[in-house]
């Protein structure tokens, strides 16, 4: 569906950004590129759409190469969702949604429909939110219509550059749920860059992963954990707490002492029902969080004593 061969860019300084890239993207498949910081994945990316123009090599569509569709047609039916969205702020939430189907001329009927279906299917009232202005919506919200505006006008492909990195784990959590719905209901082949591991295994049907402009490796979540090429991947995907943390269970981490005081020190409140691995995430970010249960709060878990249990795991080799 989208086809890179021997695709490279260097940019006018002499940066090689992606060098040789030659891979294919199937229909309907949702396909993350991840690496570290600088590894190219975002010229990757822009190059589909042509907001950066290729050194060499090709990168078709169907079977057509990119250079050869119509800018406007192209960009049409691409929909694009970046890491900090710009909606307008002049226009509502709706108008905002409208864009490019009324770029594309549909009927104002169809318009108000679709964009009511898209709001809705983001659990975003339409009778509320439609005549919103974005800057009376959280920045979770804002994401959200961000997401449903890049799927507007019903584009075959979506491109997605670090969508949710700019969120609180939490309204993160909540948008990965949302983009899994949506992928399950549409099909869509997507695109979508991250750095974050755990968001890839959790939503791509296939990872890619890239360092120094070129691909390391190709595979789905499965393949990478099992089956990982070299250390680079090995460490990448098992990496951070590492595998370790498969086998800890919440009352290991959690502190129940001085339960009153906890709201003052914690700014991040979850469930109880939160998997460990999302709550390890959320600790990268938060020194300590609250655990809620049935409304109350039961504890709470703070990053020093994770490091504290791990490491003491680790010596006893367990
Ligand atoms: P990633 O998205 O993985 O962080 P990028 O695709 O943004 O990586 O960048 C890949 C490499 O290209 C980096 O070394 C970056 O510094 C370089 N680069 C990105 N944009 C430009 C540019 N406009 N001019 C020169 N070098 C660039």
């Amino acid at each position: 569906m989208i086809k890179f061969e021997n695709v490279s860019k260097r940019y006018s300084d002499g940066t090689i950004a992606v060098d040789s890239l030659d891979f294919e993207i199937r229909q309907g498949e949702f396909f993350v590129l991840i690496g570290p910081s600088g590894c190219g994945k975002t010229t990757t990316l822009k190059m589909i759409n042509r907001l950066i123009a290729l050194s060499d090599g090709t990168i078709s569509i169907n079977g057509k190469k990119i250079s050869e569709y119509d800018i406007h047609e192209l960009r049409w039916n691409i929909g694009y969702v970046l890491q900090q969205i710009a909606l307008f702020p002049h226009m509502t939430i709706g108008e905002n949604i409208a864009i490019v189907p009324e770029m594309k001329k549909w009927r104002r009927e169809k318009i108000q429909k679709r964009i009511y279906e898209l709001l809705d299917m983001v659990g975003l009232d339409h009778e509320i939110y439609a005549n919103r202005k974005p800057i009376e919506l959280s920045g979770g919200q804002q994401q959200r219509v961000g997401v449903v505006r890049a799927l507007a006008a019903d584009p075959e492909i979506i491109l997605m550059d670090e969508p949710f990195s700019a969120l609180d784990p939490i309204s993160r959590v909540k948008l990965q749920d949302d983009l899994l719905d949506l992928k399950k209901n549409l099909k869509k082949t997507t695109v979508f860059v991250t750095h974050d591991i755990q968001e890839a295994l959790k939503l791509a049907d296939r990872i890619c992963i890239m360092n120094e402009g070129k691909i390391v490796q190709i595979g789905t979540p499965d393949e990478l954990v099992t089956d990982p090429v070299n250390d680079f991947v090995k460490e990448f995907v098992g990496g951070k707490y590492g595998k370790r943390t498969n086998d800890i269970k919440l009352e290991d981490l959690l502190h129940t002492a001085n339960v009153a005081e906890i709201g003052e020190e914690s700014s991040v409140i979850v469930p109880s029902s939160t998997p460990v691995q999302e709550i390890l995430e959320i600790l990268y970010e938060h020194e300590q969080l609250a655990i809620e249960e049935n409304g109350n709060l039961i504890g709470y878990i703070d990053r020093r004593s994770v490091m504290q249990y791990v490491s003491a795991k680790l010596q006893k080799g367990v």
